[in-house]
């Protein structure tokens, strides 16, 4: 969480300039107002397991974060953080399964496919390739956040711009990417 928050920082600028060109502007400031929550909370009140740490933090980011990013990403990391439940360590198997029942939650509440050009682009692929490594799921996080580009948005603001949403690469499918790479990072 603490590598999420420090490359949301440091992208926030480009996360914002991607929304500016097809929603209100503000994806780079959500995601850095709601990691910075998430950091603080998890310092101040260190949870026993990883499971609840993904609780702690989804909750942070539904609370603080307004907009449509924030409720979709806490969603999927306290369904993650449910599903590890209250183990001391979790393998790789299990945090797969954790992120799968968080990309499943997403899904349900948002109502996105593959193709709608959202986070969605880049999370199914990224689960996907977590069965290979960290950085696979990394690599195609970020393929997938580019294969937004020439995509029509079907969901959230970007919609409403229908054919103009075209070219443009989407904020949120570019936060996942990162939020990926994060994770790689950390278990290099
Ligand atoms: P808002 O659109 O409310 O300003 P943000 O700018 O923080 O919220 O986040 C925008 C991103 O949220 C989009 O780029 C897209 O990836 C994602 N998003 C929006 N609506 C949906 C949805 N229904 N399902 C999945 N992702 C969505
Ligand atoms: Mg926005």
């Amino acid at each position: 969480m603490a590598a999420a928050a420090g490359l949301v920082e440091r992208e926030a600028g480009r996360l914002t300039e991607l929304d500016s060109a097809i929603g209100d502007a503000d994806h780079g400031t959500n995601m850095q107002r709601g990691f910075a929550a998430v950091v603080k909370a998890l310092e101040s009140e260190p949870p026993a397991a990883p499971g609840a740490v993904l609780m702690t933090a989804g909750r942070q980011l539904i609370s603080t974060v307004g907009g449509a990013a924030g409720p979709l990403y806490g969603t999927l990391l306290r369904r993650a953080g449910k599903r590890l439940g209250e183990a001391p360590q979790v393998t790789a198997a299990e945090l797969r399964a954790g992120l799968r029942a968080g990309l499943d939650s997403v899904r349900e509440l948002g109502g996105a496919a593959p193709g709608d050009k959202t986070m969605v682009d880049a999370l199914v692929p990224a689960v996907e390739a977590l069965g290979d490594s960290l950085d696979a799921a990394a690599a195609a996080a970020d393929e997938g956040a580019r294969a937004t580009v020439p995509m029509l948005a079907r969901k959230g603001r970007a919609s409403y711009l229908g054919e103009r949403s075209i070219g443009h690469q989407d904020p949120g499918a570019t936060s996942t990417a990162l939020l990926f790479a994060a994770l790689a990072e950390v278990a290099r």
